[in-house]
């Protein structure tokens, strides 16, 4: 039986009458762009994650980049991030005017290694940005620290992670700024593109607001050059119906994890650490830290010879997906920064060995053992 990697019906289904009424209610009132819908949802959302503000916006991406342009990055400027992430995160900094400055990964959790960034940081560092990737924040206290010593602006990239907490809080809501994305996979998904940027302090959010509107205050009157950022109030009306649920389809993926997790120990050799080189018939699990909450957004695991199980798990028509196959530093995009091979090994070594496993709430312990059947076929067929 072919599993899904990812099935957005069943969860539409599960709350189809709620959501045609939320968007009926929009198509009444006539108000498509902001308004009282949007200015509901960014409440609740910023309820939600432990912020005071929050600004809807068009994207994750868009997120990332309004931020950067409220803090005033721009040419000049270097800052710091992760080369394992999504394109969105560096891709950002670029359309500023900025320079990336890719950092490596904890091969544990995936996130930035605090202890790599220190050193990077030169008198042109402007901002960090940590991004919480999978579903589990990175390691902020000692980011934070450094950001104090430096004057530099943290931007939380938490678009794969609301909901995630760590002992100092949740995520989106330690830094400067906190960007959320609602594409449709994410664990809150709109109906379309669709985003957040939380934060405390008030003139940020006044400029965020202003800026995700063309940097008009009042209307047609423009002391900044912004953009349309906006956020839809189709998206708000489904995010607010979707927001109610999240808990509950979180508590269902951290069991779907805890399922695997036993699956994989009953039935074959679990590597507890990254060890170089991975054993062809081990399999690593995700690595949860101490005291944080993983929302699982994905379930990635690690093994050596990645892409045959690929081909094997497609053969057996199991779903699933490789985040990220080239880190940040070698896109090609990127190349003129003059990064080479080897230069930031663990991500290099994540892009080579991780694979993702459906882990969405509605899936079935049925559909679980029929993935975790082919994977352990394979490791078993070396
Ligand atoms: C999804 C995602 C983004 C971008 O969000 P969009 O809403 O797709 O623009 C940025 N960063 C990370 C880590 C993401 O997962």
């Amino acid at each position: 039986m072919p599993v899904p990697f990812l099935d957005l019906s069943s969860q539409y289904q599960s709350i189809r009458a709620e959501v045609e009424e939320a968007m009926e209610d929009v198509f009444r009132s006539q108000r498509f762009i902001l308004g009282p819908e949007v200015e509901a949802f960014e409440r609740e959302l910023a309820a939600y994650c432990g912020a005071d503000y929050g600004i809807g916006v068009s994207s994750g991406t868009d997120a990332l980049l309004v931020s950067l342009m409220s803090a005033g990055i721009g040419a000049g400027d270097e800052v710091i991030t992760s080369s394992f992430s999504f394109f969105a995160t560096a891709g950002a900094i670029s359309r500023v005017g900025a320079t990336p400055v890719f950092v490596d990964i904890d091969p544990a959790t995936f996130n930035l290694d605090p202890a790599l960034v220190a050193p990077a940081v030169t008198p042109r560092t402007r901002a960090l940005i940590p991004v919480h990737l999978f579903g589990q924040m990175a390691d902020l206290q000692p980011l934070q620290k450094l950001a104090e010593r430096h004057a530099l602006v943290v931007i939380e990239d938490a678009c794969q992670s609301l909901g995630a907490r760590s002992q100092e809080g949740p995520a989106g809501s330690l830094g400067h700024y906190g960007c959320f994305s609602f594409f449709p996979s994410k664990n809150l998904g709109g109906a379309g593109d669709a985003g957040m940027v939380v934060c405390r302090d008030r003139e940020r959010a006044e400029r965020l607001r202003q800026l995700r509107s063309h940097g008009a205050t009042p209307k047609y009157y423009h002391p900044l050059v912004g953009g349309n950022f906006r956020l839809d109030a189709l998206q708000a009306a489904v995010l607010r119906v979707k927001l109610r649920y999240l808990d509950a389809w979180t508590a269902r993926r951290q069991a779907n994890a805890a399922r695997y997790r036993e699956l994989f120990r009953e039935r074959c050799d679990v590597a507890e650490s990254a060890p170089a080189p991975l054993h062809r018939t081990s399999v690593m699990l995700p690595y949860e830290a101490p005291g944080r909450r993983h929302v699982y957004h994905q379930f990635v695991i690690r093994v050596r010879g990645r892409d045959a199980l690929r081909e094997h798990l497609t053969r057996r028509g199991i779903g699933h997906e490789v985040y990220y196959p080239l880190p940040l530093h070698l896109q090609p995009c990127f190349l003129t920064l003059g990064y080479r091979e080897d230069r930031l090994p663990c991500s290099e070594r994540a892009a080579a060995e991780v694979i993702a496993l459906p882990i969405y709430p509605e899936l079935s312990e049925d559909q679980q053992c029929e993935v975790v059947d082919a994977v352990v076929e394979w490791l078993h067929s070396a």
